[in-house]
This record gives C-alpha cells, sequence and structure tokens, in this order.
C-alpha cells in the first residue's frame, strides 16, 4: 500500500508553514527562531570567547560547540530534563552539520557557543534546530561562506515526502514501521550535503529521490533565511 495522501493534506514536496525570525534572544551574540508547522526551534549564540579549560584550545582554529535540548513542555508527555544520548548526538551532528561554513581559522584558541531549545516539537527537530542555529550564527555577525539548510525527507510506504510530521514518523503498515526519516543538511550556495542520517531503511533509488526532494526543499529554506536576514520578517 503506497502512502499516496499525507495525514495534513500536503502535496509530497510541500513542507509546513515555515517560519524565520532573527533578534528573538536580545541579550546573545546572536539569534534565531526556526518553525516547521508545531515544531519551533530557538537558537542563540554566544562568542567567539576565549575557551576554557585551556587544553581543549585550537591554536590553529576557533571551535563550535552546540548544545541541543528540547524543553519538558515542547512535548505531549513530559520530556525528563537534563542531558541524555538523543540530545548529546543531536548536539554533535548539529555543529558537524555547521562547522564547514564557518571561518573558524579568523579564531584560534576561542569557542562559539550555540544553544538550541526546542519549545514545541512535532518530528524534524534536529533540522529547525540547525536552520534556526545557521540563521543565529549569521545573525552574529560570525564570518561564514554560506548558510546551511536542513529538512527531513521521509520515505513511507513507496513515497517520498518532505518535512515529516511526528504522525508521519510514527506511520505503519500491517502494524510494522513503515517510514523512514532520512534528516539531511545542505550548504546552501554549494548545495553540498553537511548532514545525512537515516533512521529505517530505504532502497538506493528512493535514497536518491530523498536527497533531490530536500535539496529543493532546502532552496526555499534559504529564500526564507535570507529574508528573515534582511528583517523582512
Ligand atoms: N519525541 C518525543 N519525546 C522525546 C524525543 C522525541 O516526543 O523524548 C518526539 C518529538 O516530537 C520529536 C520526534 O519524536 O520531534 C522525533 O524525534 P527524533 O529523535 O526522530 O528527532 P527529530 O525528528 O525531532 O529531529
Amino acid at each position: 500500500m503506497a502512502y499516496t495522501k499525507r495525514f495534513d493534506g500536503r502535496k509530497a514536496d510541500q513542507m509546513r508553514e515555515v517560519e524565520a525570525k532573527v533578534g528573538v534572544v536580545p541579550r546573545a551574540d546572536g539569534s534565531a527562531m526556526f518553525k516547521f508547522g508545531d515544531t519551533i526551534a530557538i537558537a542563540a549564540v554566544y562568542g567567539p570567547r576565549h575557551l576554557h579549560p585551556q587544553f581543549l584550545q585550537d591554536p590553529q582554529q576557533g571551535i563550535i560547540r552546540c548544545s541541543y535540548d528540547m524543553i519538558s513542555f515542547s512535548v505531549t508527555e513530559r520530556k525528563r530534563p537534563g542531558p541524555a544520548r538523543r540530545s548529546q548526538e543531536i548536539s554533535d551532528v548539529t555543529a558537524r552539520s555547521l562547522e564547514p561554513v564557518l571561518l573558524l581559522s579568523q579564531f584560534p584558541n576561542t569557542v562559539i557557543d550555540v544553544f538550541i531549545n526546542i519549545v514545541q516539537a512535532d518530528a524534524g527537530t534536529r533540522c529547525a534546530g540547525i536552520n534556526a542555529a545557521s540563521l543565529a550564527l549569521a545573525h552574529a555577525g560570525i564570518p561564514m561562506t554560506d548558510l546551511v539548510g536542513a529538512i527531513s525527507v521521509g520515505s513511507l510506504g513507496g513515497s517520498v515526502v518532505v518535512d515529516l510530521t511526528k504522525e508521519e514518523e510514527d506511520y505503519e503498515e500491517d502494524g510494522e514501521k513503515a517510514a523512514t526519516d532520512i534528516p539531511m543538511a545542505f550548504t546552501l550556495r554549494d548545495k553540498k550535503i553537511s548532514l545525512l542520517q537515516l533512521d529505517g531503511k530505504v532502497k538506493p533509488e528512493d535514497l536518491k529521490k530523498a536527497i533531490e526532494a530536500g535539496r529543493k526543499a532546502s532552496e526555499a529554506i534559504y529564500e526564507i533565511q535570507k529574508e528573515a536576514l534582511r528583517g523582512l520578517k
């Protein structure tokens, strides 16, 4: 059985309503909000600042440190506060997805801290977090070669669809999980992949389709991010 009609009626290549805004945390050096439908991420950037303890410093370049967390009330079943394996993993992949566009060699011995909080979660939070972080870094004036745009693409019952909701992530056929979640990020001008994760199984041809769908969606995200930086939204 193919998943042809989406639960919320969107077209296969249609993202949820997307919104982006910079300057949402006035005391940070840079900040942004990024929203995919009911998923809302806020990112705040501090730095570059001297890195302590000293042995962590790199005299060749600065480092980026991301800290992703979902607020307890962001999901219907209260999320236990504090660090967890999932948030550690997402923090790490977020930093790696952003690193390629940052000119870190200009800031030896320093750290750029990026705090990402998910205030409302309905799947795709790591992608919303990366989009918010990319915007917040640009808003902070950190020298960057490009922005990064992230989107989760799914393969559901034989169809490739962009920007999965939690309901879609949980899609089952014959009592078995039938959704594959493929979060990905692109450098927006160069169109290079800076994140590709896969939760589930996918045929090689569907993976290619998913990456193409993701690339297309990332172009729309780029336009929204640029608009937010221009202060239009
Ligand atoms: N989720 C939840 N509680 C948790 C972790 C996740 O309810 O402790 C939900 C939340 O809606 C999240 C979704 O599961 O967006 C999918 O989580 P996943 O780990 O796949 O990451 P995401 O898609 O958010 O990047």
